[in-house]
C-alpha cells in the first residue's frame, strides 16, 4: 500500500506522534491515484520548519525560506514542506514572499493543478477540495482557481500544463487552455533552465504529440527560445528513449545549430556532444548510406536516432533498419584504438628508433589498416604491414 510505503510513511507517524499534522501530497498523491511509480514524495505539514527539524536528527534545508525541509530517515529522502501559501508573484515565476498557514485547503489552493492539489492522510484517506479525482477520472488538466490569474503568478504553470499532457496523456481543460493560448507572451518571465527540465520530461512522457500539438494550437511554441515550424514528422520518430533523442530531434528538425540549441536551452556539455554526433550523423546520411568510419566513429544509439530521423523526413527513401545498424557495428574489426594488438613500444622494438610524436601518428594509421581489413589485428599482421608501409614512406 502507497501510504505503508517508507520512508514517506515514517515520516508521516513521526510528524503525528509530535502532534503536528501531516500528509502526503502533491505528485506523488496523483500517481498514486494512477497506479504510475512517483518520481518523488512530497510532504506537506503543519508544522514550521525548525519544529520539523526537532523531529528528525538528519535533515538539510533545501528550501527552508519556502518553508522545505529535506528529511532523510533511513537512508531515504524526503521533501517535507510547512503549509504555506504564497504572497503575490511581482516576477512572474516565484512568490515575493510566502505565509507558513494552519489549514491544509490553503496549501492546497496555491497548487497548479486540481490533479495536483490532492493530499493523502497516512490511513490512505484523500482530501480533495477541488476535486481533482473527478478531473482525473477525465483524464483533464485544470487550473486551481482562475487560470488566466494562475499563469500571471507563474508562466511555468502553462508549460506544466503542455508537459503533463504527454506525461499524463490527459487533456487541457478548456479555460486552461484558452488562459495559455492568450497568456504565452509570460512565459518571458521564466528561466530557461526550468523551461528545459520540463521538455526533458515532456519528451520521456507516454505522449509527445499531445504536448506538441498543444504546444502549436495554443502558440506558446511563439515563446519558447527555438521552437521547429514544422513537427509533422515526429510521430514516425516516437518514442524517445532519451530526452537527449528528444533534443537531437528538437535540432535537426528546426534545422538549428547544435550551438544554436546548446545556448537557447542552456544544455550541457554531455548533451552538446549528443546532438553534434547526432547532427553529423544525420549529414553524413543525405550524403549517403554510413561508411566504416561512422559505424567505428559514433555510438549505436546516436547513429539509430539519426536514421529514425532521417526516416521521418525522408520516407521514400529504404530505411537501414536497426538490426542492420547493430550487425554493421558488431561486425567492426576492432570498436576502439584500445582494441589494437600493438603500441607504441612494439614501434620502438622494430625499429629500433626512440619515441616521439610518430610513434601516435603510425597507430592512428595501424587503427584504419585494422579497421579497414589491410591487415589482421595480431602482431605478425601488423607488423608485417607496418614494416612495409614504414619502409616505403622513408
Ligand atoms: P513530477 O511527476 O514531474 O514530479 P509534480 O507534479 O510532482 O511532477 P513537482 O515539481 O515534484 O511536480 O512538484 C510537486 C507539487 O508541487 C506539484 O504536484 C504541485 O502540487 C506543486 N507545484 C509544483 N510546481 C508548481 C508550480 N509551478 N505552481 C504551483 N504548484 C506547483
Ligand atoms: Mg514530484
Amino acid at each position: 500500500l502507497f501510504y505503508k510505503r517508507e520512508p514517506g510513511y515514517g515520516v508521516l507517524c513521526r510528524l503525528e506522534e509530535a502532534g503536528h499534522e501531516a500528509v502526503f501530497v502533491g505528485g506523488a498523491v496523483r500517481d498514486h491515484l494512477l497506479n504510475r511509480e512517483a518520481t518523488d514524495i512530497d510532504i506537506a505539514t503543519s508544522a514550521e520548519p525548525e519544529e520539523v527539524k526537532k523531529v528528525f536528527p538528519h535533515t538539510f534545508d533545501v528550501g527552508i525560506e519556502h518553508g522545505t525541509v529535506l528529511v532523510v530517515l533511513k537512508g531515504e529522502q524526503v521533501e517535507v514542506t510547512t503549509f504555506r501559501t504564497d504572497g503575490k508573484y511581482t516576477d512572474h515565476r516565484r512568490p515575493d514572499a510566502v505565509k507558513f498557514v494552519k489549514s491544509l485547503t490553503e496549501d492546497l489552493m496555491r497548487r497548479d493543478f486540481t490533479i495536483n492539489a490532492l493530499a493523502m492522510t497516512k490511513d490512505g484517506k484523500l482530501l480533495d477540495p477541488f476535486n481533482g479525482r473527478l478531473d482525473m477520472e477525465k483524464n483533464l488538466i485544470r487550473a486551481v482557481g482562475d487560470p488566466v490569474e494562475r499563469f500571471k503568478e507563474d508562466a511555468l504553470r502553462m508549460m506544466r500544463a503542455i508537459r503533463f499532457s504527454s506525461t499524463l496523456n490527459f487533456s487541457i481543460e478548456k479555460k486552461t487552455f484558452q488562459a495559455i493560448m492568450s497568456g504565452g507572451a509570460q512565459l518571458s518571465h521564466v528561466s530557461v533552465e526550468r523551461l528545459k527540465l520540463e521538455f526533458d520530461k515532456l519528451f520521456m512522457g507516454i505522449n509527445p504529440l499531445n504536448a506538441f500539438n498543444y504546444m502549436e494550437k495554443s502558440s506558446l511554441n511563439l515563446y519558447l527560445p527555438l521552437y521547429p515550424k514544422d513537427n509533422t514528422a515526429l510521430i514516425e520518430i516516437l518514442p524517445f528513449k532519451s530526452p537527449k533523442e528528444g533534443w537531437a530531434y528538437l535540432a535537426i528538425a528546426g534545422g538549428f545549430s547544435t550551438t544554436n540549441i546548446v545556448n537557447a536551452y542552456k544544455l550541457s556539455k554531455q548533451e552538446r556532444k549528443y546532438i553534434s554526433s547526432v547532427q553529423d550523423v544525420y549529414v553524413r546520411r543525405l550524403q549517403n548510406a554510413y561508411t566504416i568510419d561512422d559505424y567505428y566513429l559514433f555510438d549505436i544509439d546516436v547513429i539509430k536516432i539519426a536514421e529514425r530521423i532521417y526516416n521521418s523526413f525522408y520516407k521514400d527513401e529504404i530505411a537501414i533498419s536497426e538490426e542492420t545498424i547493430e550487425m554493421n557495428k558488431n561486425s567492426l574489426r576492432i570498436h576502439s584504438i584500445a582494441d589494437i594488438s600493438v603500441d607504441g613500444t612494439d614501434l620502438l622494438d622494430w625499429t629500433g628508433l626512440s619515441g616521439g610524436r610518430w610513434t601516435g601518428e603510425w597507430i592512428s594509421k595501424i587503427e584504419k589498416a585494422v579497421l579497414y581489413g589491410d591487415c589482421q589485428n595480431e602482431i605478425s599482421s601488423i607488423k608485417e604491414w607496418f614494416i612495409n608501409e614504414f619502409n616505403s614512406k622513408r
